[in-house]
């Protein structure tokens, strides 16, 4: 029979790569605790409309990507190709806007996108995200900015880019994809097929294309910011101002576009540096969803956002980067009734909050010692007949090998310096 594998695409995150996972984890939950975000978590299968709904029918997400699929009931459903849609569904069913006008969000959890497999680029990976629910004011959008860029500068990433840009409002969307179709229309023929298509469909996405013809052709493209209405070249200004005062480090990017229909006003991304996803990958990407709320069946409530994918962002992250792994503790007990010595003391050592490795089975000293080594333990206490008779056991240091014989009132505040 064939071995069983993981999916196309798919991966293990095995345990030794843990502490990395959880380093990132934990900074990213401090972080934005910091600032006020809750977390919340929702299902990884929703209905299949609230994605084409929400992210956009002619993006790459939607048409391409999305693992959609009829159960045996005949309900449509998807894996979730992202979180936000699913935060802002959660907040419109549960009326959370009606009792916490604004409302903060965070998440993380598994995402699936049927792409390509690549470095760095899985079917199943990870997203954790931020979501600031009910203000229409710039500060929100600074403060969002400010929050990614701390997290990042937390994770120990330098080098980092910061590109905003802002796509305007309803008003401005028609108009620059008209100026979009007239500039592309003379070059129609270096455009990928998937860009001409999407001339039709929905021109924005070819600023987002990275076939190489595709990025030469649209390098002269007009920019977005000369379509913005007053009001949101205001907000779009008053942010900078914002972030200028806050010293946020900052790029205007005008050409710059993400690849999800939702956004308006604000965007940015946080680019960053790795041997291995070449320069300028994108780690961090967000921005303003006005009209989500309202698309998605709520009422007209002004959102802002961002998310990241984990497992792009810990290749970026240097060897040092990782939570302290707890010491563990090994126990060994010899001679006779040593295994009952040793899981007796192994369970009271744990109770009191240390990591303790202890045998299953008897064995001698030295195969004990042996597997204490395997398990990377930096003490063995060895409880032994005689040292027992005494109220005592060896405290042994695996690292030199020097041994002393401690009572056993004594091993708390020994263990203590160990925690
Ligand atoms: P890309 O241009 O690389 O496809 P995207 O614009 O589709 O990215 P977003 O939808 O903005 O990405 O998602 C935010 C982040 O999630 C990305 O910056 C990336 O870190 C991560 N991400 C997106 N797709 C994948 C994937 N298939 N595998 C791993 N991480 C991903
Ligand atoms: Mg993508």
């Amino acid at each position: 029979m064939n071995s069983l594998r993981t999916v196309k695409g798919m991966h293990d995150i095995l345990p030794k790569e843990m502490p990395k996972w959880h380093f990132l984890e934990e900074t990213f939950r401090e972080l934005v605790d910091r600032f006020g975000y809750q977390e919340i978590r929702t299902p990884a299968v929703e209905p299949l409309e609230l994605f084409v709904r929400g992210i956009g029918e002619v993006t790459d997400i939607v048409e391409k990507e999305m693992y959609a699929f009829e159960d045996k009931g005949g309900a449509r459903l998807a894996l979730r190709p992202e979180g936000t849609a699913s935060a802002i569904r959660s907040y419109i069913q549960h009326n959370i806007g009606g009792q916490q006008p604004i409302s903060k969000f965070y998440y993380v959890g598994p995402m699936f996108r049927r792409e390509r497999p690549a470095k760095g680029r899985y079917r199943q990976f990870y997203q954790a995200g931020a979501e600031l629910i009910g203000v229409e004011e710039p500060t929100a959008d600074a403060e969002i900015i400010d929050m990614a860029v701390q997290f990042v500068e937390a994770l120990g990433i330098e080098n980092v880019r910061v590109q905003i840009n802002s796509l305007g409002d309803q008003e401005t969307r028609p108009l620059f994809r008209d100026a979009l179709v007239e500039y592309f229309a003379g070059d129609l023929d270096k455009l990928c097929p998937d860009c001409r298509r999407r001339l039709q469909t929905n021109p924005l996405r070819v600023l987002d294309c990275k076939v190489r013809d595709c990025v030469e052709t649209a390098a002269g493209a007009p920019s977005v910011l000369d379509y913005l209405t007053g009001e949101a070249a205001g907000h779009f200004n008053e942010l900078k101002r914002l972030l200028d005062e806050n010293g946020t480090p900052y790029q205007v990017a005008p050409k710059m576009v993400r690849g999800l229909d939702y956004y308006t006003r604000t965007i940015f991304e946080i680019q960053g540096e790795s041997d291995t996803l070449g320069s300028q990958a994108t780690i961090v990407g967000g921005g303003r969803y006005d009209n989500l709320v309202k698309d998605l069946g709520g009422k007209q409530t002004p959102t802002i956002g961002f998310a990241f994918g984990i497992e792009r962002l810990l290749l970026m992250l240097g060897p040092g980067a990782s939570v302290a792994v707890r010491p563990t503790i090994y126990v060994a007990g010899i001679g006779d009734g040593g295994l009952d010595r040793a899981i007796t003391l192994a369970r009271t050592l744990r109770k009191a909050g240390n990591k303790i490795e202890v045998s299953y089975r008897e064995g001698s000293l030295r195969s004990q010692l042996k597997r204490a080594d395997r398990y990377g333990a930096i003490i063995a206490i060895i409880a032994g007949e005689d040292e027992a008779a005494r109220g005592n056991v060896t405290w042994r240091n695996m690292k030199d090998g020097s041994q002393e014989e401690v009572s056993l009132s004594d091993l708390d505040e020994r263990l203590e310096a160990h925690k």
